[in-house]
Parts: C-alpha cells; sequence; structure tokens
C-alpha cells in the first residue's frame, strides 16, 4: 500500500484522508501546521453556508455529495450538518428573472426548489420585511455545515481507522527523484532556532493547504498556482431580544440561510445573533507572502485567516441587513472580522495530479460546500485513478500554464470576487486581462469590427459588425428575447447563411495543437486514442481519449503527417498534460499552438477561392474527406485539412504565425467574388449544432461513454487494445444524448436547462438537462442537444424544455438536421 502524507487539516484535508482510509488506505498522515481542531485556515471561520445550486453540473453534485455524507453526524452532540434550507430573494426586477433561471438549474441537476412569493419569503423567514422584496427562491434540502465540527468528525474516524495526525507540524519541502515524489520535509512549530527539516517518506502527498496553497505550489514546486487569497468581511450583530432563548447552542439556527444578493449580502442566525456577511465591498487581495506563517500563529495566537473588519467596507452592509430584518434596528453591532479565503479565476477548484511530477497531487481551492465531495472524488483518483465524476471544470491544468501569471490570477479573483453574486449571463466574457493572446488576424479582424470574447487567454471573434449589411438580405431576421439576444447579433445569422450559400472564413487558431512524434509515436497515439489513428500517411481521423471506465475525458484530432509523426488537435493544456504524462521517451510532444495559426474556410464556394490561389490539386479525388496535403496558398505554407466542424465542403488551413496575415489578406480578396464572409463563434456554434458536432465538456464528457454521446464511430473495433477498450464492452447505455427541436419557431434556450416529459406536474423532476443549444438560421428553429434516458431519445418524442418558469414544447428529431446524407460535404 502506498505512504499517503496530506498536508493540511481544513475540511478539505479531512475529508480526504477519511475517505482514503474508507477505501482501506491504511498508512496516511496528516500534516497539520496549527493546533487542532481550530487550526486558524479558512475553515476555522466558515459561516458553511451549503447551497447547491451552481450553473456547474459536477459541482453542484459535489455539495450534494458534501450535505449528504455529513447528515445525521453528530461531535459531542452537536450537529455538522443542518438542513435549514436556503432562501434567496429578489428586490429587483432582474433578479426575479434571474431566481427563475436558478430554478431550472437546480432542476436541471435533481436539487429540491421552489419559487415562492413576497408571502412565503416571510412565512420561510418570520420578521423579514418583505416591503422590497419581489420573490424568492427556496431550496429546502440545503444546509449550514459546522466546518471544525465537520473537520473533527472526519478526522477522528480516519485516526479510527488508522491514518496518523500530527499537528504543530510544518511541511517545508516537497522531495522527488526523477520526477516521483519521495516525500515532504517537516519542522515542529514553532520551530527551534537553526532546527534541521525532518523527512516523512511518501509515495503520494497531497497538498489541501488551502490559502497557504499558492506559496507552497510557488517556493515548494516552482509554479503558480491561479488561486488569489481575499479578504470578505463577515460580522455578528449583538443579541437579538427576540432570538434570546429561542435556540441553545446546540440547535442553533432554525431559519432559513438567507441570500440577499442585490446587495451581495447573506445572513443566518447564531444561537440569538444574526451572522452577517458582505461581498459588497472592493476587493482585498491577500498576497501569499501575506498569509500568516504557523510560526507567527504561535506566538501571537491570531489566526491567520483572520483580519481586523474593516468598518468602511463592512458598514454599508450593515444598514442594509438593519432595513431588512427590523429584528436588528435596535440591536448593536457585536464583533467581526475580515475572513480570508480565495477566489480563482473561474470560481471552480484546483484539483488533480501535479504535471510532472508523479505521486503529487492538489486538492486546493476548495469551499466548504463542496469539501466532503472533493474528498471522496480525489480519494477515488489517487487510489483508483478514476474520479468517478467529470473533472474537467475542477484539474487545475483547465488553465494554460501560458496565461497564468500573478497578475492575471489577482486581476481575475478580483473580478470573481466582485461577480459572485451579480446576475452572471452563461455567455458573458471576463472584463480584465483581455488581448492576452491574440492570432496574427486580429488587426484585420478589428478593422471589420469584430466583437470579440476571450477563451483560456485568447480573444475570438464573436461576429464582424462589418458584416451588419448582409443582416438586411436575410429572408428572415432572426429574433430573440432580453437574455438570449445578449452576447449575441442577428449579424450571426447572416454569417451562418453566408457559410451555408457561399463561403465563410473563421480563424481556428485559439485550438490547441501537437505534434506527437519520434520511434513509438503510432503505438503511442493507438494506446491512448479509441479510434485507429495507424493509416496512410495524409489521413485525419477523428478519435476519443477515454478513461479506465470508458468515459470521454477528450476528443482529438490526429493527423499523420509521416511514418511516426501526427498533428494532434486537442482540448487544451490539460490534454497536453495527459498525453506528456503517459509518453514514452522515444516519443516528443511538441506544443505549436503559440507559433501557428488557422483558418477555417469553409462553404459552398470554398473550392472556388482555394483553387485561385494555388496551383495545387486540390479537387475531391486529389484531396478527399479527411485527408491532408501540404499546399502553397497564395505563396504561404500551408497544412490543409480537408475536414469541417460546420458541415460544408471545405479545409482548415494552417500555417506559421509569421504568414497568417498574407493567407487572411489572399483570402479574402480571392473570396470576394465568391461572396467571403468573415464569421464568429456564433456563427460556427449555430452551425455545429445543425449538423451535430459534440463539444467537449458542454456536450460530453468523463460521464457519457461514446456509445451514450453517438460517437460509436469514433471506436475502432478492428484495431488492438487501446485505454478504456475493456470497459466498453460491458458499459450499459443509460441515457443518450439526443437532438431536440423547439416547436414554436420563435423560442430560444442557452444550455442546462431542465427537460421535463411532455405535461409532467409541478412536482415531477426533470428526465434531463440541455447541454447546449441554438437558433439553427438555416431551419428557423432553435435546436438543443440533450441528456435523456434512452427510452425518451427516440426521434419523435415530445417533451418539455422549460425555461425562466415557461414549458417549450419539444421534439426529439433525428439527427444530424442539416445534410444527414453528407452531400455539402463530400463534392
Ligand atoms: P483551510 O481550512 O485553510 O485548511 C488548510 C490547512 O492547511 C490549514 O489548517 C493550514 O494550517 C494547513 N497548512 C497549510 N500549509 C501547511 C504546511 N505547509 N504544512 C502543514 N500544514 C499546512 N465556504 C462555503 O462553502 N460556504 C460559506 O458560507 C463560506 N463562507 C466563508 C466565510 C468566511 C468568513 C471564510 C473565511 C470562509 C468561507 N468559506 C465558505 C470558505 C471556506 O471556509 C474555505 O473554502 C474552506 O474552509 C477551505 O478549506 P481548506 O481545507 O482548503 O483550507
Amino acid at each position: 500500500q502506498p505512504r499517503i502524507v496530506v498536508i493540511g487539516l481544513g475540511v478539505v484535508g479531512a475529508a480526504l484522508a477519511d475517505e482514503l482510509t474508507q477505501s482501506g488506505m491504511r498508512h496516511v498522515t496528516v500534516l497539520e501546521q496549527g493546533p487542532l481542531w481550530e487550526t486558524g485556515g479558512s475553515s476555522s471561520h466558515a459561516p458553511g453556508f451549503v447551497f447547491q445550486t451552481s450553473p456547474h453540473r459536477t459541482m453542484s453534485l459535489l455539495a450534494r455529495r458534501t450535505l449528504d455524507k455529513l447528515d445525521g453526524q453528530k461531535v459531542d452532540g452537536q450537529w455538522l450538518l443542518k438542513r435549514l434550507g436556503g432562501l434567496e430573494i429578489a428586490t429587483t426586477a432582474e433578479r426575479v428573472h434571474d431566481l427563475a433561471r436558478r430554478h431550472g438549474l437546480a432542476q436541471s441537476w435533481g436539487i429540491p426548489s421552489r419559487l415562492v412569493d413576497p408571502g412565503e419569503c416571510a412565512e420561510l423567514w418570520p420578521g423579514l420585511d418583505t416591503t422590497s422584496v419581489l420573490g424568492g427562491f427556496h431550496t429546502p434540502t440545503d444546509g449550514v455545515v459546522k466546518s471544525v465540527h465537520a473537520v473533527r468528525w472526519q478526522a477522528e474516524r480516519a485516526v479510527e481507522h488508522g491514518a496518523r495526525l500530527v499537528p504543530r507540524t510544518r511541511v517545508v519541502g516537497v522531495t522527488r527523484t526523477g520526477g516521483r515524489v519521495t516525500g515532504v520535509e517537516v519542522l515542529p512549530v514553532p520551530a527551534p532556532d537553526g532546527a534541521t527539516p525532518e523527512h516523512v517518506p511518501a509515495d503520494v502527498v497531497v497538498a489541501c493547504a488551502g490559502l497557504w496553497g499558492p506559496g507552497l505550489a510557488r517556493d515548494l514546486l516552482g509554479f503558480e498556482l491561479p488561486m488569489m487569497p481575499m479578504e470578505h468581511c463577515f460580522g455578528l450583530s449583538a443579541p437579538v431580544p427576540g432570538l434570546i432563548g429561542r435556540h441553545d447552542v446546540l440547535d442553533e439556527a432554525s431559519r432559513p440561510m438567507l441570500r440577499h444578493q442585490d446587495f451581495s449580502l447573506y445572513l443566518r442566525e447564531y444561537v440569538d445573533r444574526i451572522g452577517i456577511g458582505a461581498y459588497r465591498h472592493r476587493p482585498i487581495p491577500v498576497e501569499p507572502d501575506g498569509v500568516a506563517g504557523a510560526d507567527e500563529f504561535a506566538a501571537t495566537g491570531v489566526h491567520p485567516a483572520m483580519h481586523p473588519l474593516t468598518w468602511e467596507d463592512f458598514g454599508p452592509s450593515w444598514d442594509e441587513a438593519r432595513r431588512l430584518l427590523p429584528e436588528l434596528r435596535d440591536v448593536g453591532f457585536g464583533e467581526g472580522f475580515n475572513g480570508i479565503f480565495f477566489f480563482t479565476p473561474d470560481g471552480g477548484p484546483m484539483l488533480g495530479p501535479v504535471a510532472g511530477i508523479d505521486g503529487l497531487w492538489l486538492a486546493q481551492a476548495v469551499w466548504v460546500t463542496q469539501s466532503a465531495g472533493v474528498g471522496q472524488v480525489m480519494a477515488d483518483w489517487v487510489v483508483r485513478d478514476d474520479p468517478g465524476v467529470d473533472t474537467h471544470e475542477l484539474e487545475y491544468t483547465r488553465f494554460d500554464p501560458a496565461v497564468v501569471s500573478r497578475d492575471w490570477t489577482r486581476a481575475r479573483a478580483a473580478e470573481a470576487y466582485a461577480e459572485v453574486y451579480d446576475v452572471v449571463h452563461p455567455q458573458a466574457s471576463t472584463g480584465v486581462q483581455r488581448g492576452l493572446r491574440t492570432s496574427p488576424f486580429h488587426d484585420r479582424q478589428r478593422e471589420l469590427g469584430a466583437v470579440f470574447e476571450q477563451a483560456n487567454g485568447w480573444e475570438r471573434p464573436l461576429w464582424f459588425e462589418a458584416n451588419a449589411p448582409l443582416v438586411d438580405a436575410l429572408d428572415r431576421v432572426p429574433e430573440r428575447d432580453a437574455w438570449a439576444a445578449r452576447h449575441w447579433s442577428p449579424i450571426a445569422a447572416a454569417e451562418a447563411h453566408a457559410t451555408r450559400t457561399a463561403v465563410g472564413l473563421y480563424d481556428m487558431t485559439p485550438l490547441s495543437r501537437l505534434e506527437v512524434s519520434g520511434p513509438g509515436a503510432t503505438a503511442f497515439l493507438q494506446h491512448l486514442t479509441s479510434n485507429d489513428v495507424d493509416r496512410a500517411v495524409g489521413r485525419v481521423v477523428y478519435a476519443l481519449l477515454l478513461d479506465d471506465a470508458g468515459g470521454i475525458r477528450s476528443d482529438v484530432t490526429v493527423t499523420r503527417l509521416g511514418p511516426e509523426q501526427y498533428l494532434v488537435g486537442t482540448n487544451g493544456h490539460r490534454d497536453r498534460v495527459h498525453l506528456e504524462s503517459r509518453c514514452p521517451d522515444t516519443v516528443r510532444i511538441t506544443d505549436l499552438t503559440a507559433g501557428t495559426c488557422g483558418l477555417g474556410l469553409w462553404g459552398p464556394r470554398a473550392r472556388d477561392v482555394l483553387e485561385r490561389l494555388t496551383d495545387d490539386d486540390v479537387s475531391h479525388q486529389a484531396l478527399g474527406y479527411f485527408r491532408a496535403k501540404r499546399l502553397r496558398v497564395a505563396g504561404t505554407d500551408v497544412l490543409a485539412l480537408r475536414v469541417s466542424y460546420v458541415g460544408e465542403l471545405g479545409w482548415e488551413l494552417w500555417t506559421t504565425a509569421d504568414q497568417g496575415r498574407r493567407l487572411w489578406d489572399s483570402l479574402r480578396e480571392a473570396g470576394t467574388p465568391s461572396g467571403l464572409v468573415a464569421g464568429g463563434r456564433r456563427a460556427f456554434h449555430s452551425l455545429r449544432l445543425e449538423k451535430g458536432y459534440r463539444a467537449y465538456g458542454t456536450d460530453i464528457g468523463r460521464e457519457h461513454s461514446p456509445a451514450e454521446a453517438g460517437l460509436g464511430f469514433a471506436v475502432s473495433s478492428r484495431k488492438g487494445d487501446f485505454v478504456g477498450r475493456a470497459a466498453l464492452e460491458d458499459r450499459p447505455v443509460r441515457r443518450r444524448l439526443a437532438c431536440l427541436t423547439l416547436d414554436a419557431p420563435e423560442a430560444v434556450v442557452l444550455g442546462h436547462e431542465p427537460v421535463l416529459a411532455r405535461g409532467a406536474g409541478p412536482g415531477q423532476g426533470a428526465v434531463g438537462y440541455v447541454t447546449s443549444a441554438d437558433q439553427s438560421y438555416t431551419l428557423g428553429v432553435t435546436v438543443a442537444y440533450a441528456w435523456l434516458p434512452p427510452e425518451l431519445a427516440e426521434p419523435g418524442t415530445a417533451l418539455d424544455v422549460e425555461y425562466f418558469g415557461r414549458r417549450l414544447p419539444a421534439t426529439v428529431q433525428s439527427e444530424p438536421l442539416v445534410d444527414p446524407e453528407m452531400s455539402r460535404i463530400l463534392r
């Protein structure tokens, strides 16, 4: 059995140690620099609200697992979790609207919830002044967790099952040999002058160091971890006369956890006081070296996760709390502090194996909300190499180190703090640290009035204002409700139309691509991918990267450039880390993304345009579908791949960054007589949905098998063994990704909406959820892909999609909707 060291005993370390021992691990040591059980970290100070509803499915699932685990458990006769329920109130029309969206999310993920009127809000929270309240969202199974008790209960159970708990011991080094972790070095706290660190041998080390994580990553491991400690104001009222005697310290609270997001405020009862948390203040980042060390804590007794309350930040929230709760109006302020915990660029945690150091793992940036769930996932991952859930939004490698810097993290975390309770549109892009990565076409795109979004540092055009005149020529200009029309323009319809009728030009540069080469490259890729990539030079193959359980961990296009040389299009840095961690010494992986660029040239007239610029033969006979060929295009050295993510004749044209602008200019000029139009992501998204092409992370993920996802064609039965193959043989089909269209032509949904059985009553749960959706400008209806039970995924099935509380009738269709016979592509 491996010797496992867990660094840190907050809620995360305690949950992990417990789960490891529950999985049968017998050599688990938890090293904690602070005292037990209030170690001084964030877990010692969290009011412990666990709201399960999140736009992210896995985050909701982990919250539910946290509550399910802690439910009914006790420490010293006191509960760990009380399911008080959550109540979110709306005081603006925009919030009322958004609560309906949250209700939809809750249904999609199976969390009981209800929209309530102001009268019901007052019943749920007796004493609430509802003068300004317009409505509410009630989630009866949400609850509060006493974090210190949760730490203790899980840690004591771990010890009962053999774990060793070592408080007042600080990890000051991580030792490794040849890319493998060998243990940690520790000092006692407080450390005597001149003490030499002691070595604790280990095969597996998991950092659950909370606030100290970024410092640990930087100082001990040499990389920047994108999480930023921030101060957050929290205060308690003086005792409230009406509450005195109502609760004792054992039962503590009875009214739901209350969120007033329009004022970025939350409230809960604490015996006879009201606790108030405020996010409505300037972001107050704490640099890693501003987080007090264990020795300082030992010397001063001041908890590192607590700074003095800044009244100028907290005061307005105190006033608002008193406005909302008349019981506070005659009561003074009690005490408060600025608690410290962390924010990340996208609100997600930082989990997973550390790239390049075998045996070293991170379980960082986790809230109490997901803590026990994360403990389970991490234990499964460490012990069985299978986290059991979709982790692509949890893994720290989702951020490309090319964009992660201290400045970037600070700015993005500050933005996340400011927006924590804001109504954030699912398609909104960050407003900070823009322009980090641009393609060589960027200036030309700006000249065309591109409206950009940002994705992993890249600026990507959504549409081009220069195409606005084309909207007038459309037979029907699509319309949307105000919410769906944000970050969207009818110009997208014109660009999509031009792609289907003439030719579109799309910037593909932000897609990640790797060159995989050297002796053994073929065997390596054959082993990791689901499809047969050992094809003739010049063939392109779509394939999946599966996990051992047959779940989809990514999808790739593999182009054979030589006997042992491949170009692999991936979903980003995370895939690169995955391939590198399994790569034999003889095989080299080179990231080509930054130094190259690519354009998609697609549409019925694409060949006319390309032929004007090349002497090479680009006929269907000379360069067939899913074939690659080197071409000279207007003098530039291009690798042309005859593939199309939009379902039209055409190519991806890849070249080096220096030749990119020449390629763009030449295609634009040669395309003018053919009606060539530059297209953005919005048109692209609609076109790919019409054609039924899945997007990894949105439509498909690790929870799904190829058969469930409708990607059975990407699994080769004729090639030898590969990762996931054995598991596929007896993996049952539990659900299917189905194509729906909304019956009303003007109806639009955006993704994550619940799908209900036709005519289901209010109490009946959702049968599935929408993954991605968009208007089809070719067909004049909205297309929505959704996960459904197999029996409901049959074409013709009538269902409802709920959108902001409205039931939109929908019908399952056979797919793809556009060009199922492939006549547009194969010519
Ligand atoms: P911590 O609890 O900080 O534990 C990390 C541990 O690692 C510490 O004990 C530390 O001493 C130890 N450690 C670090 N470095 C070393 C080392 N080198 N050697 C040995 N030991 C080390 N979350 C919610 O879900 N809901 C809420 O309502 C909520 N409200 C909050 C309000 C406040 C005021 C605060 C402060 C936090 C709140 N949070 C909330 C956030 C939540 O508290 C944290 O996300 C969570 O507690 C983090 O747990 P952790 O185990 O990662 O970190």
